[in-house]
């Protein structure tokens, strides 16, 4: 059943992916997307495609890992025998709370978060999933890769996430499959599964520019999103975009010199979009 597993988690992806193009590309991937898509839902055995199905049309999440025991979709507690079961995986077991179903993990713990610091405080805006320590004026790098290393590493040093070169592994893994950076300049390499902590991202700025898969990139946002969270990542996405629109901003965030000057800017363009 491992391997069905391992086929539906690779579906639930490319299916998100599709989601994100409706929110953020041009439509222009849409088809290619869609036989990947029918092509991997073909492969799954009718008893397993049959629960997929059911589940799928109450939900674009369909599978979710047991992280520390839980469900990492809804948070429920697996009971101990259940939880054994889905770690030998020899058939389908689902959560009994929100009837996904569940996966473990290779080390079945957090994949790549930390423990958060206590933070149902009173943060509102895009303080909620960003901080000035997860700010970098001047990138370094000239790569894909060394961008998206240097800003998981920032998150890593900051204990957003305990592992930044899985986290570069996965996002470059994403990256491979559709590029996320988009003609304006904007790239939105990211994560889904990092279970464990809260939605997180890490902001770059390139004023000289970093090809990405054929386009110029200025402004990096990479984010580490645990699946239950995978909408609201959506929306999320949408406001950074509007917030960006708005030429003034752009030309804001490629003057800052320091980290503090970048999260003023960020914080001061995302005011009335990010709530
Ligand atoms: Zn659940």
């Amino acid at each position: 059943m491992k391997s069905q597993i391992n086929l539906m988690r690779q579906l639930q992806e490319l299916v998100l992916i599709r989601d994100e193009h409706h929110q953020t590309g041009d439509g222009s991937h849409l088809d290619a997307l869609n036989d990947s898509i029918d092509a991997l839902r073909d492969k799954l055995e009718p008893q397993v495609a049959g629960i997929y199905d059911r589940l799928y049309k109450k939900s674009h999440i369909v599978i979710a890992a047991m992280a520390k025991g839980c469900c990492s979709v809804c948070g429920m507690q697996v009971p101990i025998a259940q939880a054994q079961q889905v770690r030998l995986a020899q058939h389908l077991v689902t959560c009994s709370s929100c009837g996904r179903i569940l996966f473990a993990t290779e080390e079945d713990a957090p994949k790549n978060i930390a423990e958060q610091p206590d933070r149902d405080d009173v943060r509102t805006g895009v303080s909620r999933f960003s901080a000035e320590e997860l700010m970098i004026p001047d990138l370094k790098a000239t790569t894909r890769e060394g961008a998206i290393e240097e800003l998981a590493l920032a998150m890593e040093r900051g204990e957003f996430i305990s592992n930044a070169e899985s986290l570069v592994q996965n996002a470059m893994e994403r990256e491979r499959i559709l590029s996320t950076a988009m003609d304006s300049g904007f790239a939105f390499p990211h994560v889904r599964g990092v279970e464990g902590g809260a939605l997180t991202f890490a902001m770059g700025v390139s004023p000289k520019g970093i090809d990405w898969d054929g386009v110029k990139v200025h402004v990096v946002f990479l984010s580490a999103i645990p699946v239950a969270v995978s909408a609201f990542y959506l929306r999320l996405l949408a406001d950074l975009m509007a917030a960006f629109r708005k030429k003034d901003s752009l030309a804001a965030v490629l003057a800052c010199k320091t980290s503090q000057e970048l999260w003023k800017a960020l914080v001061k363009a995302t005011r009335s979009f990010v709530k």
